[in-house]
């Protein structure tokens, strides 16, 4: 199971965005799923693995983001309108 916020607490509120990727370190050939983060904050997960990769919290390796929605998407013969307006739709819930 995900969690179905975004990991990311900002000024101590949690993000209350929708996760959009899954954030994930491998190394090879493990995968580690570390969290879960909206595209808002990919940027910031992504700096904030590398300070816990350094304090040797998280096994060095590959910082990677799979998209969430891949799943869900697949029954959409969508061209790329239709997913932004999906995203629309889940930012606003
Ligand atoms: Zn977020």
């Amino acid at each position: 199971m995900f969690p179905d916020k975004c990991s990311i607490t900002e000024r101590g509120k949690p993000c209350i965005n929708p996760p959009e990727f899954v954030v994930s370190v491998t190394v090879d050939p493990d995968e580690y799923m570390v969290g879960v983060t909206c595209q808002k904050h990919k940027q910031v997960v992504s700096g904030k693995i590398q300070i816990l990769q350094g304090d040797g919290k998280i096994p060095s390796g590959k910082i990677g983001f799979s998209p969430l929605k891949a799943v869900g998407t697949d029954c959409i013969h969508g061209d790329e309108e239709d997913f932004i307006q999906l995203d629309i739709k889940n930012f606003k819930n």
